[in-house]
């Protein structure tokens, strides 16, 4: 016989129980929740960063024989290594080196279960006590709540709307001390949309140099750009200072689901070698579980087979849908795009509470939106941007088309009588 109630020792950790409200997802999931379910009209999505399920969105045949031919060979039923099987290394380090000075070998590269796991070992191997990482604001909310869950700090610099969204330098090197280990870019960015120039990356690379630091460049958006600069990989100013590079094939071929990414060292002096960091990754992975091997096989091929046309169709949408937003924001006042998205697929969106009524933030506008329109959006302060709002631009035309009117008269009931 057991006597006494029983009373189990383990507490949640608040930052995971309190994660929901801070990350694009938990918010997504909570703007859903307050949808009108009376409302007949389907609901438009301007919040997600997954655009696969639209028709104009798919991803292409032979990326799909990839997979079959992969699943069919036999030759990817077992447990691969845990930087990933050979083929797939050597065919990421081929693509990522044609557009760098230098060749990246095998060896430089990690697979991970996509861009986010990619983050996580960055992250995690970073953390050790009293260091602090620089990210940007706005940014890609998983930084934070990775970061501190890891026990690692962070701090805010900010992108300039003004300036294409580029990194204040000098607040970098205000916020850097002696424990800073890494500063953030994402580019093409997400939230801002913007694509930066081969300058400015230059000089993000002698900021890091005079900071002793290195750059962790998320490219997960990488080539999918369609304004007037052309796509620059951070790498290629890894001689002035370290880079490691994330990406992954989520976004450019349209397959998050996927989870098949990379955490690459463009580091072509060796520098980081000397700190041990490229074993503390390796003795990291070991202790990760690795995206499926398969997906991994079928990596040569969807990189040697995709044709260019399946990239320009999707930019090309990309750049419609982006000339669309900032035509009919435009046209609505309470609204302002201070810079034509140019990459990725988001648009960051200024909200002017002046011109509103009864909205009392960027919060309860998009909380109201979708109840009142079905249209959901992310307010800024999920991407770390009071009033201002991120709006996903992949969207099929005709439903973007469609949410963007249903904005527009969102915003004209709510306008301030003049
Ligand atoms: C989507 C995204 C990721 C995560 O990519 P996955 O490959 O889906 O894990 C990372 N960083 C940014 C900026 C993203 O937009």
């Amino acid at each position: 016989m057991v006597n006494g109630s029983y009373q189990w020792r383990f507490k949640a950790r608040k930052d995971l129980t309190s994660n929901s409200g801070i990350t694009v997802r938990g918010m997504l999931s909570k703007l859903h929740g307050a949808i009108d379910a009376n409302d007949p009209r389907p609901t438009v999505n301007l919040g997600h960063g997954d655009p696969s399920a639209f028709p104009s969105f798919r991803t292409t045949p032979e990326t799909e024989d990839a997979i079959v031919s992969a699943v069919r060979s036999a030759k990817f039923n077992g447990y691969p290594p845990s930087v990933g099987i050979l083929p797939a290394r050597r065919a990421i380090a081929e693509y990522l080196s044609s557009d760098l000075p230098y060749k990246l070998s095998p060896d430089d590269v990690n697979l991970t279960s996509g861009c986010a796991q990619a983050i996580e070992v960055i992250l995690s191997v970073l953390s050790q006590p009293n260091a602090n990482i620089l990210l940007p604001r706005p940014g890609f909310p998983l930084y934070e709540a990775r970061s501190a869950f890891s026990h690692l700090e962070f701090r805010h610099f900010d992108l300039l709307p003004e300036r294409g969204w580029e990194v204040d330098l000098d607040a970098v090197e205000a916020l850097a001390d002696d424990n800073t280990v890494a500063m953030v870019i994402v580019n093409p960015g997400n939230p801002s949309g913007s694509v930066y120039s081969y300058q400015h990356l230059q000089k993000v690379a002698e900021t890091a140099r005079r900071l002793g630091i290195m750059v962790i460049a998320d490219e997960v958006y990488a080539r999918v750009v369609f304004g007037t600069n052309p796509f620059v990989p951070m790498g290629t100013f890894g001689s002035i200072a370290p880079v490691i590079t994330l990406g992954s094939i989520s976004k450019r071929w349209l397959v998050p689901g996927w989870r098949l990414g990379w955490l690459v060292i463009t580091d072509p002096n060796g520098i980081l070698k000397e700190t041990k960091i490229v074993g503390s990754i390796h003795g990291f992975l070991h202790i990760c579980s690795d995206p499926a091997t398969f997906i991994q096989g079928a990596i040569p091929k969807i990189i040697e087979d995709t044709k260019e046309d399946f990239f320009k169709n999707v930019v090309d949408k990309l750049k419609q849908a982006a000339d669309i937003c900032y035509e009919k924001l435009e046209d609505i006042d309470c609204l302002t795009c201070p810079q034509k998205p140019a990459g990725s697929m988001f648009s960051m969106v200024k909200l002017n509470l002046p011109f509103l009524d009864d909205i009392s933030d960027d919060m309860d506008f998009c909380y109201k939106l979708v109840k009142e329109e079905k249209v959901v959006i992310i307010p800024g302060i999920s991407v770390g941007l009071k009033n201002w709002l991120r709006v996903t631009i992949a969207v099929e035309p005709s439903s973007f088309d469609d949410a963007l009117g249903r904005v527009k008269s969102f915003c004209q009931r709510h306008a301030k009588k003049q």
